[in-house]
């Protein structure tokens, strides 16, 4: 699986540009040495050569940023339907994980490219509207499996993009796919996370329950008075108050917004870098095979749960969401029906894909890769041909 042939460290590729500092160099400088180091990649599926001045993450990270399925994400719901153009998306979500767990990364002295491919990756693979377009889908394949937008990002990357002349998939390094795969395989130690691919689970729950709790107190499902009851919200809202007194509405739920994000990963940075200082791991492998995980202290992790626990019930749950949540499971359940009883629907594509998978799996990869948008016009022309027969 090895991509390097006779050149282990990179170094030969800089040859071509003298100036530039080798990748492999800049990492040694860089990273600390329980970092992901791009020279000890086990490489990637097919065999390609070292890039003259990106490394194997680097690589990573702008195939998945320069591939359809994430440009798709600008339009696929993150929570709340498109009712305003101030509440997040998938994309911008994407991106907000990216940022934190950058930072995170940064100060840990972990493999940044590493974090952000895999950050720019995690969400690649959600149909569209959110997680009830997932769990419509997921009752549509129930006698197979289920379907979930962790495996199907994999699905995405190695079968649905096809970008390159010589391999299907985007080719992805082994790192990638393996941190993907723990997402799916939480409970499983031989699949024991990176630190990088630990650090972008932290950085998500961060980001989703902060910007969760700004666009339901911005559209009006909830109010941030109510979210008082909740120690983490209104120890946030008094430590905002004592340095700014009194605010705006707007401006204190946006000074609570930040205060969350960084209340939050100060207390990942603390008791990671006490952690790290305590174990001093001498490679990634280490760390990874080891019991010291990236996240919250307890304490932290008690609050973010009792936050998490209000915004399911007054927001996920919420009667407006609700009633999204209903239309848009309909249809997709419709449209699957349908699909898979006349597959020639399908792009050529799909109806190819569907001999190696099978028509359902197919047609859910099918629906899965849909914008809410895409999705809605089509709905219209493939449920619309049902008189047909
Ligand atoms: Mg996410």
């Amino acid at each position: 699986m090895k991509h390097r042939g006779n050149d282990p460290s990179g170094e030969e590729s800089f040859r071509e540009f003298p100036g530039i500092e080798s990748i492999h160099q800049r990492e040694l400088r860089l990273l600390a040495l329980y970092a992901m180091h791009s020279d000890q990649s086990r490489g990637r599926k097919h065999p390609e050569p070292d890039h003259p001045f990106r490394s194997a993450f680097q690589r990573d990270r702008d195939r998945v940023l320069h591939c359809g399925a994430f440009r798709r994400l600008s339009d696929k719901t993150q929570v709340f339907s498109a009712r305003s153009d101030y509440q997040r998306t998938r994309l911008t979500h994407t991106m907000e994980v990216a940022s934190i767990a950058r930072t995170l990364g940064r100060s840990l002295r972990l493999n940044e490219d590493l974090i952000e491919a895999l950050a720019l990756l995690h969400d690649i693979g959600h149909p569209p509207f959110g997680h009830a377009g997932e769990d419509a889908l997921a009752e549509c394949l129930a006698d197979e499996g289920g379907f979930s937008h962790n495996d199907y990002a994999l699905t995405v990357v190695e079968q649905i993009e096809q970008r390159y002349a010589r391999f299907p998939g985007l080719n992805l390094t082994l790192e990638v796919l393996d941190s993907q795969s723990t997402r799916i395989h939480k409970a499983e130690p031989a699949r024991a996370p990176l630190l990088e691919a630990q650090v972008v689970e932290a950085a998500d729950s961060t980001t989703y329950n902060a910007h969760d709790l700004d666009d339901a107190v911005k559209i009006g499902l909830v109010s941030l008075d109510e979210l008082l009851d909740i120690p983490l919200v209104a120890d946030c809202v008094r430590r905002v108050t004592n340095r700014f007194g009194v605010l705006s509405a707007g401006m204190l739920r946006k000074a609570v917004v930040h205060e969350l994000i960084d209340h939050q990963v100060r207390d990942v940075l603390h008791t990671s870098l006490s952690g790290l200082a305590t174990f001093q791991f001498a490679n990634s492998d280490q760390a990874r095979q080891s019991d010291f995980r990236i996240g919250p202290t307890p304490g932290l992790a008690r609050e973010k749960a009792a936050l998490e626990a209000f915004l399911y019930r007054r927001v996920y749950r919420h009667p407006e969401i609700s009633r999204f949540r209903g239309q848009a499971q309909q249809m997709l359940r419709r449209m699957f029906d349908r699909l898979v009883a006349r597959p020639k629907l399908m792009p050529d594509f799909f109806q190819q894909h569907a001999e190696n998978v099978g028509v359902k799996q197919a047609v859910a990869h099918y629906l899965a890769g849909m914008t809410d948008g895409y999705c809605r016009r089509q709905s219209g022309k493939i449920l619309g041909s049902a008189s047909g027969g």
